[in-house]
């Protein structure tokens, strides 16, 4: 078997070596990475004068920047929305790690089926009292303040939460 002839890129700096094709290799002089380089150079200067010299083109192209900037301040603010909605998960359940300490504390109770009876009786309380009128902290006076201590708790029959 024939050795492949092995030649070196005739790019400035590059430095490369290549394989040239069997079938017009007698025409090549530069690297596969040197001439994708220049077909980008040759297709940024044909756009180049493009925009210069085409009205509609140059329209299309400002168009097509401006929807592209458009979507990435959409996907910018969705990230940060996510963010913060993680944010507010992570400081709700520490909110409610606290609340479920105190409970205990005030309970006496250190096992998790006690303190869920006990926390379900409160929740049922203040529910009574909130439908009677009581407004102590904002939120809908019917919210199932038992899934929050039991999320186990009638999970067959918990309403569907409407998204935010
Ligand atoms: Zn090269």
């Amino acid at each position: 078997m024939k050795e492949a002839e092995v030649r070196a890129c005739s790019a400035e700096g590059c430095g490369g070596t290549f394989v040239p094709c069997r079938y017009n290799g007698h025409k090549q002089t530069h690297c596969k990475a040197c001439m994708e380089a220049r077909r980008r150079m040759q297709q940024r200067n044909f756009a180049k004068v493009k925009y210069r010299n085409d009205a509609a083109y140059r329209e299309r192209e400002r168009e097509r920047k401006r929807k592209s900037r458009q979507a990435a301040k959409t996907a910018e603010l969705l990230a940060e929305k996510e963010k913060e909605a993680a944010a507010a998960a992570r400081s709700l359940r520490a909110v409610t790690h606290v609340v479920t300490g105190l409970l205990a504390q005030f309970a006496d109770v250190d096992d998790a089926e006690a303190l869920t009876e006990h926390a379900t009786a409160l929740a049922r309380r203040g529910r009574r009292l909130a439908t009677a009128g009581c407004v102590v902290v904002g939120g809908h006076p019917k919210a199932d303040v038992e899934e929050i201590f039991n999320p186990g708790f009638e999970a067959g029959r918990a309403r569907p939460r409407r998204s935010l």
